[in-house]
């Protein structure tokens, strides 16, 4: 059993209100559950939502708004889960704010990739949940 980024499995969770399938994880469910979770929504934002990118440390929605502690609490719930079925692997989207594991944008919105990790992925990894991403399987 495994944690995965709900927009990956099809779920219109994701900031635009659509979804962002992978056919690569969708095929995992044939041979293993996944617990989807949307770090987002679970801390409180609305579907749709203004797109956010980490800068310095905080995440800020692209009018301006500090949106870090809705995304600190989305990991906190997403951690709960992990917690409540004794998860120890999750499969998160690669470049979210929440869920991106090594690359992330910059924080300037003009679709530039940097490394980083996303608010919910180093909470779960500094917890001991292995990370992968779509992009690894
Ligand atoms: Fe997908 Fe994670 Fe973004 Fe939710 S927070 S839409 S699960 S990438």
């Amino acid at each position: 059993m495994k944690l995965c980024s709900a927009c990956l499995l099809g779920v219109n969770c994701r900031y635009s209100g659509d979804t962002k399938p992978n056919k690569k994880v969708i095929a995992l469910l044939k041979k293993e559950t996944l617990i989807p979770v949307c770090p987002e929504q679970l801390g409180g934002l609305a579907t749709p939502r203004d797109p956010s990118q980490i800068k310095d440390g905080r995440v800020f929605a692209i009018d301006g708004t500090d949106v870090t502690d809705a995304f600190k609490k989305g990991a906190e719930e997403t951690l709960k889960i992990a917690k409540m079925y004794g998860i120890t692997e999750a499969i998160l989207k690669q470049r979210s704010p929440s869920c991106g594991y090594g690359k992330v944008y910059d924080g300037t919105f003009s679709k530039t990739v940097t490394k980083g990790i996303g608010v919910t992925a180093a909470l779960l990894e500094e917890q001991g949940i292995r990370i992968q991403t779509e992009e690894d399987l």
